[in-house]
């Protein structure tokens, strides 16, 4: 196999701006292409797989653009290229089949008018070229008057029936080659008359015309059925081979990559997570989301009931975590895994498979195959990863207190009561993650009934009714993450102090009481939250100024903005206490609490 570097993308990052933030889809890829080589591209939807093929080909479209890192074809850089020198590789030199054919191809022009139209714009390209200098040439010995004007006229209509019988004569070879049956007739037809193989087979064909050096295929078997998959993928390794090129198959099917990929690159959240041969990621895989997706296709060899997804939702690309991408969905997260990503480590010698993962550098070492200080080192770096991580375990999860009775049932199912600090840290990870998600997905559903009310929802496509599902998913999601992160005892303290306020309120017992229960209540909650949440929840926060705001009222020195930000958070919490208080017993507004 020829191992010379066609491509190298180093360190790439593509980033898109919307109203609503920026969404970094590509964060840091790296891989490169060889000659005769097929490199898969494999991962979930929305992880960035396609938009590292548009980074490459440069056809992002906007607002999405390349932010930083270096695309090198054959050595030279195509960043920041003149347009010109672009076109000429791109098309020519390096060509992408697009997933959706159907969409892709004009359906008003002929086939054979669609696959002329490439020979015209890449005239330059070396296949084409010669043919192509021959109506040149003629056409500059009429303009310089060298010779008889009627044998000049004559010898460059000559030159363009020769070059538009070369032009013909291409189409119909690519047609045979990407086997499509009496291509002289197909020529003629529109897209509309072609099966969705037989429109993939043409879209490899445009690929092929100008004999380019790599092709990026972008999931070109998605719609087909398997067997037409099957002819479609021997296909483009049986040109592969005639032609020497490098291809980049991205799939999110295991099953396409198996069958025709050297090489495998595993994308989440915009990142390689793992990257080596097929075998190395089949039958050895080392990070938690790889196992993952291989457990998730049906074996021939074992018999199962069920297939086993992978827990969680893909991760909000709004608000990537600090730590490991993976770590809200991954089983074996650790506290390091939140606060650093993992760089990649090397699983084989030669650092062809290798690793984003923590998780594989813990194992190996309890297996005492590296030393405690090469790990130290690891969790050493992470320091710069733990402010950030604060900053996010502070957001407003108090309201997670109105799910906190339905998480009780959740949390009682969990069969170790005594969970260690690093799980619980893990757990309140995940239920502040959840929270950003509910929150997003709160935001959603206002946007979808402000539309619906406004007579346009189509124009925001938003289907209130799959919103409505998301925000209850994740209010439960956030509940039952908190309350795994508790012992039974604390559940249990704090669900009795959320009792005195939430419990029936006996009208014959006297005012004084429920005053001396409200206080209780107050009382209870501040010192469960002050002693116990206090990384969690930022109610902690306005709790802790109001001492100071008391102590600064004492001494008579005060800060008006931190009143007045206390207020509301003190007012939001009551309020939704009361809320509670009052669906629970029915009571009417007038009625205090
Ligand atoms: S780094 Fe940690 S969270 Fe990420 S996949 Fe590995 S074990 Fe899971």
């Amino acid at each position: 196999m020829n191992k010379q570097p066609l491509l190298i993308v180093d360190d790439l990052h593509t980033s898109f701006n919307v109203p609503s933030g920026e969404v970094r889809s590509v964060n840091g890829v790296s891989f490169t292409v060889n000659r005769d080589e097929v490199v898969g591209i494999v991962g979930e939807s929305g992880s960035g797989k396609s938009v590292t093929a548009y980074s490459i080909m440069q056809i992002l479209e906007k607002p999405g653009r390349v932010i930083g890192g270096s695309i090198k074809f054959e050595e030279k850089e195509m960043l920041n290229i003149p347009h010109r020198q672009l076109q000429k590789i791109r098309g020519q030199r390096v060509a992408i089949i697009f997933q959706d054919s159907m969409s892709s191809l004009n359906p008003v022009w002929s086939i054979g008018n669609q696959l002329r139209e490439v020979i015209k714009v890449h005239q330059n390209a070396p296949v084409i070229q010669a043919e192509y200098n021959k109506v040149v040439e003629a056409r500059n010995k009429l303009k310089n008057k060298a010779g008889d004007p009627k044998i000049l006229k004559e010898e460059l209509r000559k030159a363009k029936k020769n070059y538009d019988d070369f032009i013909d004569n291409r189409c119909l070879e690519m047609l045979r080659l990407v086997g499509i049956n009496e291509p002289e007739k197909r020529l003629k037809q529109y897209p509309f008359e072609f099966s969705g193989g037989m429109l993939q087979r043409i879209m490899i064909a445009m690929a092929l015309i100008c004999e380019p050096d790599l092709i990026i295929a972008d999931e070109p078997t998605t719609a087909l059925d398997v067997t037409i998959q099957a002819q479609i993928l021997e296909l483009l390794l049986s040109i592969q081979k005639k032609m020497h090129m490098g291809i980049i198959i991205i799939t999110h099917d295991l099953g396409v990559v198996a069958q025709v990929c050297d090489r495998v690159n595993v994308m989440y959240a915009g990142r390689i997570v793992e990257t080596g041969t097929v075998r190395d990621i089949f039958y050895n895989p080392q990070h938690e989301y790889t196992k993952g997706l291989l457990n998730s296709i049906p074996k021939l060899n074992v018999k199962v009931d069920k297939l086993e997804p992978i827990a969680g939702n893909p991760v909000d690309v709004f608000r990537l975590p600090s730590g490991c991408s993976f770590a809200p969905r991954c089983a074996k997260c650790m506290a390091v895994c939140l606060k650093k990503y993992p760089e990649h480590y090397p699983v084989d010698e030669k650092g062809v498979h290798t690793t984003a993962c923590f998780r594989y550098i813990k194992d190996l070492l309890d297996e005492n195959k590296i030393t405690d200080e090469e790990f130290q080192a690891y969790l050493a770096s992470c320091q710069e990863g733990n402010k950030a991580f604060k900053k996010i375990s502070r957001l407003d999860v108090y309201e997670a207190l109105v799910e906190y009775q339905k998480a009780k049932k959740a949390y009682l199912e969990v069969k170790d009561t005594d969970i260690s600090s690093e799980e619980k840290e893990i757990y309140k990870y995940r239920a502040t993650d959840q929270k950003l998600n509910y929150y997003r997905a709160k935001r959603d559903l206002a946007i979808a009934k402000k539309s619906y009310r406004d007579g346009k929802n189509e124009k925001f496509s938003i289907d209130k009714n799959d919103v409505h599902k998301k925000v209850a998913h994740h209010k439960v999601e956030v509940a039952s993450y908190v309350a795994k992160g508790m012992t039974k005892d604390q559940l249990d303290e704090y669900l009795d102090n959320l009792v005195i306020c939430t419990s029936p309120v006996n009208y014959d017992i006297t005012k004084e009481e429920v005053k001396a229960r409200k206080k209780a209540f107050w009382d209870g909650v501040k010192k469960h939250l002050t002693t116990k949440y206090d990384s969690l929840l930022s109610k902690v926060e306005a709790l802790n100024h109001l001492d100071e705001l008391k102590q600064s009222y004492d001494q008579g020195v005060i800060d008006l903005r931190w009143k007045k930000y206390i207020n509301r958070k003190l007012v939001a919490i009551k309020a939704s206490l009361t809320k509670i208080y009052l669906k629970k017993n029915a009571i009417g507004k007038g009625d205090n609490v």
